[in-house]
């Protein structure tokens, strides 16, 4: 379980968002048996995607996060919901690279080039799908650059996971700070001064500080104050119904092929649970 907090700053022109995410990243190693850089690529990902998907306006909205690249990770994928739950997977979570000259995680380096993708889907009628070229492939940078593109809004996004030696995640997390448009200039000089002096998100977190304790440094206002708290989780919804209409969904000419066996495992992409149909159970589909 990860924390999250939103909080209002310089008199309700500045909102900020700040998340621990360390439980959450951990887990998905774990379930995907991801590499330190994989690691940290999709730790990224997943707190980009608990960020937005709590900044969602309907209970029943959900964002979608791709990264398309053309480096040795293949593609990121993530889901999130409005209530803080969140599930991803990457095409090759072996995939590694040298690291950089400061001794990061070479995030970019597996990723490449390419596309950053966001669909957001509010229940009803067509998703909007909104992309942008990858910038650095670091993420966070990526993430910045489609909110200017897409809502030219004041965006600063800060997305970090440290890894310990043995693998592990030792802490993970990010915020997003964004000003309403009439913000006056003064007050975004702070804010990027701010975050140009600051250490690193997992930096902040690994000294022990809280939530509180950042958003109110990076917005460099005393009078900061707390909005809302929610617990955030790793979590996927996937079960055999869904993975009955999955099947369903596809060509009937697939399916017969199905049908052929005894057998048809499926595997959930997101967690990697396996659910088992007879041979019976795809023929009663096909029928339906
Ligand atoms: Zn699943």
């Amino acid at each position: 379980m990860g924390k999250l907090k939103k909080f209002m700053a310089h008199a309700d022109m500045v909102k900020i968002s700040c998340v621990d995410t360390t439980d959450i990243v951990e887990n998905a190693r774990k379930i995907h048996k991801l590499n330190p850089t994989p690691t940290a690529a999709l730790g990224r990902v997943l707190t980009m995607g608990i960020l937005m998907g709590t900044m969602s306006k309907g209970e029943k909205d959900k964002v979608t996060l791709q990264i398309i690249g053309d480096g040795n990770l293949g593609s990121i994928l993530v889901t999130a919901d409005s209530f803080g739950n969140v599930k991803g997977y990457v095409s090759h979570p072996l995939a590694e690279a040298e690291k950089k000259e400061n001794g990061k995680l070479n995030v970019s380096g597996i990723i490449g080039n390419g596309e950053l993708r966001v669909i957001k889907d509010i229940g009803i009628g067509e998703p909007y799908i909104g992309s942008v070229p990858l910038q650095t492939g670091e993420i966070a940078e990526d993430f910045t650059y489609y909110y200017a593109i897409s809502e030219q809004i004041p965006t600063a996004i800060a997305l970090g996971v440290l890894v310990n030696k043995d693998g592990s995640v030792k802490k993970a997390g990010g915020y997003i700070i964004q000003a309403l448009p009439d913000t006056p200039d003064q007050i975004l000089m702070l804010i990027e001064n701010r975050i140009a002096e600051s250490t690193s998100i997992t930096d902040m977190l690994e000294e022990g500080k809280s939530l509180e304790e950042i958003a109110t440094f990076i917005s460099d206002d005393l009078n900061t104050y707390e909005v809302e708290e929610r617990d955030v989780n790793w979590k996927c919804d996937c079960s055999k119904e869904r993975m009955k209409r999955a099947i369903c969904s596809m060509g009937k000419k697939d399916i017969e092929e199905l049908a052929e066996d005894e057998q048809t495992q499926v595997e959930c992409h997101f967690c990697n649970s396996k659910y088992v149909f007879s041979k019976e159970e795809i023929l009663d589909m096909i029928s339906e």
